[in-house]
């Protein structure tokens, strides 16, 4: 006999997080059921359960948690290439293919894109269309945590896409939390001849120095734009990626490039904000600023190979293991200590 009811953290609103027994999901055609394995905890998910977030994307309540990997338990109906006891993981997200924009190749900005959530649990019912577009095989010698960073490394990997990161470049990046430190991991890779990292917290930056950081500026004790203008003979960098999510980091990126540099704002800010873009930045110094938004599948496909290569090592960032019940301690912990990145959270 089957178990019919699994563990999950249940997600019922802005800091209201609670793990209950819910009734394992079924699966139908076309789909598969996962047993996960373990699951990352991403500041996305720390901001969702402190101020919530797009409707559109998760409504409440939910199982919550979008990073994970495991193993196929189940396999639907019409299911191609996947079978029971298959390794995977999948992208949170599924592009319809058919809209406006997945029609011009924009799959991250898909009009009717389907959401996957519910990693902080047992079981996962994979939905069809992710079944088809965006889930991949994670090989043998790649542990099932390593698998579920992929997520956060595609979003990073189609930011340094759109950000152009070119050999040679004096790369800045503001934020050294786990998304700043996949920043700064991929832009040594691409070539980046130096990399300067900013954050609040000096463990962090400690710990961006061990994985590479060529400069770091602690923003408490000194102005992370002047520092930066300092480093680089009173320029600035070439390209500056702002890895916070606030309008006021947005702006101090927008100072800390070079004239005719690029800007990619990559922390989505919270809800209804706005911030100001200086005409003189933008006109006399031809800076380009850019944003990106989440990722297209072959991102995920793309990063998943990246891990399994060993080409970006990854799990260098999880600084911690918990079991699901103890899944809103995790966010706590998280949200107060100063040396913690990611918790992989383990059903
Ligand atoms: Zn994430
Ligand atoms: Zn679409």
């Amino acid at each position: 006999m089957i178990e019919e009811i699994m563990q999950a953290a249940m997600l019922y609103g802005v800091k209201d997080l609670r793990v209950e027994e819910v009734k394992k999901p079924k699966i139908g055609s076309g789909e598969v059921l996962v047993k996960i394995k373990a699951a990352t905890t991403c500041g996305t998910d720390l901001k969702i359960l402190q101020r919530g977030y797009l409707d559109r994307i998760i409504r409440v309540p939910t199982v919550f948690g979008h990073e994970w990997a495991g193993e196929v338990v189940d396999v639907g109906e019409g299911v191609v290439g996947l079978e029971k006891g298959n390794r995977i993981r999948a992208g949170n997200s599924a592009p319809c293919l058919r809209c406006e924009m997945c029609r011009r190749g924009k799959y991250n900005l898909c009009e009717d894109m389907l959401w996957l959530w519910g990693a902080y649990a047992e079981y996962i019912r994979v939905p069809a269309r992710t079944v088809r577009v965006n889930v991949q095989q994670i090989p043998q010698h790649v542990s099932y945590e390593e698998a579920a960073i992929a997520e956060p490394l595609a979003c990073v990997l189609h930011g340094a896409d759109r950000a152009g990161i070119r050999l040679g470049d004096t790369v800045a990046i503001i934020g050294a939390g786990p998304i700043g430190l996949l920043h700064l991991i991929t832009a040594k890779k691409l070539g980046a001849a130096r990399v300067i990292i900013s954050d609040l917290v000096e463990e962090r930056l400690a710990f961006a120095r061990k994985l590479g950081a060529d400069g770091t500026i602690h923003a408490k004790h000194e102005d992370n734009v002047e520092a930066v203008k300092r480093m680089t003979n009173g320029y600035g960098a070439d390209v500056v990626v702002e890895a916070i999510g606030l309008p006021v980091t947005w702006e101090q990126a927008l100072r800390m490039v070079r004239k005719g540099g690029m800007v990619l704002e990559f922390g989505g800010c919270p809800p209804g904000t706005t911030f100001a873009l200086s005409t003189e930045l933008i006109h006399y110094g031809e800076i380009t600023v850019r944003a990106a938004f989440h990722a297209t599948p072959s991102y995920f496909r793309k990063a998943m190979g990246l891990i399994a290569s060993g080409t970006l090592n990854v799990k260098q960032i999880i600084t911690r293991r918990m079991p699901l019940k103890e899944i809103s301690k995790a966010f706590d912990i998280l949200e107060n200590s100063k040396s913690d990145l990611k918790i992989a959270i383990i059903p």
